[in-house]
C-alpha cells in the first residue's frame, strides 16, 4: 500500500444551510402538509442539513406551478429562447462546479476526484448538448413539428444525484416540457443547489420545481393526475410498481432500472488494460452504478493471471475520506445500503463462493465496505444473479465465446456489458449477441451526452442521452 499525506479538498466552498425548503414556482417555500428529514454525510454520519419533506398538498402546488409555467411561458416559448436558458444553466454549472462537486461528495460519499472530474463535467456537458437541440427539434427525427408532452414528473436515485438530474431535466426542458423532480431522500442537497442555479439563470418560475422527500412523496408525484409524463430511475421493484400505477392512464413512461453487467475478458485481451477496466467497472462510485461490471467473466486459461493482477491492483486502492483527492473508494451511501451489501456478501460466502479483500483500514465512523471479490461463483449463486450495488465483484469463468454470451445474458437485466479482446471481429460478434443496452469494448463506464443509454428486459425501457433521449419528452 502506498502511503500519501492527506490532501483534503476544502469544504469552505460550500455554504451549507441548516434547513432547506421545497423549490416551487421559482422560490423556496416551507412544506404545507409535509415534514422534514435529515440529510447526513455517509462518511462521518454528521447531519448536514434538515430538509423539507413534501406532503400531498406540496406535490399539488408543485404540479400546479409546472402546469401554469407550461401553459403560459415555457410551452409557447420559441426553442431558440429556451436554448438560451439551458446554455446559461450549463455555464453556471461550470462556474460553480467546485461547489457542486464538494457538496455532492459530502452528501453522497463519492470521492471528490470522481464528482469533480466525472460527474460535474458530464452534468454541464448534458445541459450544453440539449441546449443545442432546443431550436432544432424538427431535425431530431420525430416529425416535422414535434410538440412537448407537458408536465414531467421525474424521480431519481442517490448514486449520481446531479448527473441523474441532468439526464432528466436537460432533455425535458429542451423539448419544451416543465418538470417536477424528486431527488432521492439520502442525497437531496445538490438538487437544491441546482434550484438556486435556476434562480440565478432567471429561469421562469415553475419551469423547474424540486420537491424533496422519500418514497411516499415520489409515489404521490407520479400518481398525480395532472402529470403527462413520468420518468423514473431507480430500482426494478419500484419501477415495476410505477409501471402498474401508470398503466391505463394517458401518461407516457420511461424507466431506467437496475443492472448486473458482465465484463468479459478473453485470453487475447491486453491484461493490464483489462484489469484497469475491471477495477473501473466495479469500484467506480463504490459500485453504486446501475451499469457496474459486477460479474467478471474471464476466459479460463487466463483466469489465474487476471486474478493475480487484479488482486495486486486492488491492494493499492485507497478507501476513505471522500474529500481527500487521493481517495479511490469513498463511503457507502447509507446504512441501509451497507446492510444490503453485507447481507448479499454473507450469502455469497454461505453459498460456497470464496471471498477476498485486500488488507484495508476502514474509518471508525461512517458507512464503509472494503473492495471485495468472490471467486468460485456459479450462475446459481445469489451474488451472480442479484444486483449488489456495492464494491463487490463476482468472478465466473468461460471457455468459448458462445459460453461467454450465454452466461452474460443469463440475467433478468440487460443494461450494459464490457468486452476485452484484441479481435475487432469478435467484438462485433459478441455485441450482436449480448442483450444489453450499452456494450463497451476495451473500455468501461464511458459516458457521453450524445450517446443513448438504457436497458432491455428488467433494466427498463426508453433511452436517455443523445437524440434518442428527446423522444421520451416529445409527442411523437
Ligand atoms: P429506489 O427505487 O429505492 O429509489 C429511487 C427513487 O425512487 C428515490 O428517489 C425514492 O425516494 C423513490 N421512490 C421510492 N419508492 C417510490 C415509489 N413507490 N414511487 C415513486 N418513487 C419512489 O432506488 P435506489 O436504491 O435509490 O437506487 C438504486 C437503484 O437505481 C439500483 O437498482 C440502480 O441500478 C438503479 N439505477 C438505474 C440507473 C439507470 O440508468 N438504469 C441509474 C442509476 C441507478
Amino acid at each position: 500500500m502506498f502511503e500519501y499525506a492527506p490532501a483534503p479538498e476544502s469544504r469552505s466552498v460550500v455554504d451549507l444551510k441548516p434547513t432547506y425548503g421545497l423549490f416551487i414556482d421559482g422560490t423556496f417555500v416551507d412544506p404545507t402538509d409535509g415534514g422534514s428529514f435529515k440529510s447526513i454525510n455517509p462518511a462521518s454520519e454528521e447531519v448536514l442539513a434538515e430538509v423539507a419533506e413534501a406532503g400531498t398538498q406540496d406535490v399539488e402546488r408543485a404540479v400546479r406551478a409546472a402546469r401554469k409555467a407550461y401553459d403560459k411561458v415555457w410551452g409557447p416559448m420559441p426553442g431558440r429562447d429556451r436554448a438560451k436558458y439551458l446554455f446559461r444553466i450549463a455555464r453556471l454549472i461550470q462556474e460553480r462546479s467546485r461547489e457542486l462537486a464538494v457538496l455532492e461528495s459530502l452528501d453522497n460519499g463519492k470521492p471528490i476526484k470522481e464528482s469533480r472530474d466525472v460527474d460535474l463535467p458530464l452534468v454541464a456537458a448534458h445541459f450544453f448538448y440539449y441546449a443545442g437541440w432546443a431550436d432544432k427539434l424538427e431535425h431530431a427525427g420525430f416529425g416535422a413539428d414535434p410538440k412537448p408532452i407537458g408536465v414531467a414528473a421525474q424521480v431519481i436515485p442517490w448514486n449520481f444525484p446531479l448527473l441523474m438530474l441532468a439526464w432528466k431535466i436537460a432533455p425535458a426542458l429542451a423539448a419544451g416540457n416543465t418538470v417536477v423532480l424528486k431527488p432521492a431522500e439520502t442525497t437531496p442537497l445538490t438538487a437544491l443547489l441546482f434550484a438556486e442555479i435556476c434562480q440565478q439563470a432567471e429561469l421562469p418560475a415553475g419551469v423547474v420545481n424540486i420537491i424533496t422527500g422519500a418514497g411516499d412523496t415520489g409515489r404521490t408525484l407520479v400518481e398525480h393526475p395532472d402529470v403527462d409524463k413520468v420518468a423514473f430511475t431507480g430500482s426494478t421493484d419500484v419501477g415495476r410498481a410505477i409501471a402498474r400505477s401508470v398503466a391505463g392512464t394517458r401518461k407516457k413512461l420511461t424507466l431506467e432500472l437496475g443492472g448486473k453487467a458482465a465484463n468479459i475478458v478473453f485470453d487475447d485481451a491486453p491484461i493490464d488494460q483489462a484489469v484497469e477496466g475491471i477495477v473501473n467497472g466495479i469500484f467506480f462510485n463504490q459500485g453504486h452504478v446501475c451499469c457496474a461490471g459486477s460479474r467478471l467473466l474471464v476466459q479460463e486459461n487466463v483466469a489465474d493471471r487476471v486474478l493475480e493482477s487484479l488482486k495486486r491492483r486492488m491492494a493499492h486502492l485507497r478507501v476513505g475520506d471522500p474529500l481527500d483527492k487521493n481517495t479511490d473508494i469513498g463511503a457507502i451511501n447509507s446504512a441501509a445500503q451497507l446492510e444490503r451489501i453485507r447481507e448479499l456478501s454473507d450469502a455469497g460466502s454461505a453459498e460456497g463462493a470464496e471471498r477476498w479483500s485486500p488488507p484495508c483500514d476502514l474509518p471508525d465512523r461512517g458507512f464503509w465496505f472494503a473492495p471485495t471479490i468472490f471467486t468460485g461463483v456459479t450462475q446459481a449463486h445469489r451474488i451472480a444473479r442479484e444486483e449488489i450495488f456495492g464494491p463487490v465483484l463476482s468472478v465466473l469463468t468461460f471457455r468459448t465465446p458462445a459460453e461467454a454470451v450465454e452466461k452474460a445474458n443469463n440475467t433478468p437485466y440487460g443494461l450494459s456489458a464490457g468486452i476485452w479482446t484484441d479481435k475487432g471481429s469478435r467484438i462485433l460478434w459478441m455485441a450482436d449477441r449480448l442483450r444489453a443496452g450499452v456494450v463497451w469494448a476495451n473500455t468501461f463506464n464511458k459516458f457521453d451526452p450524445t450517446s443513448p443509454f438504457g436497458g432491455y428486459k428488467e433494466s427498463g425501457y426508453g433511452r436517455e442521452g443523445g437524440r434518442h433521449g428527446l423522444e421520451g419528452y416529445l409527442n411523437v
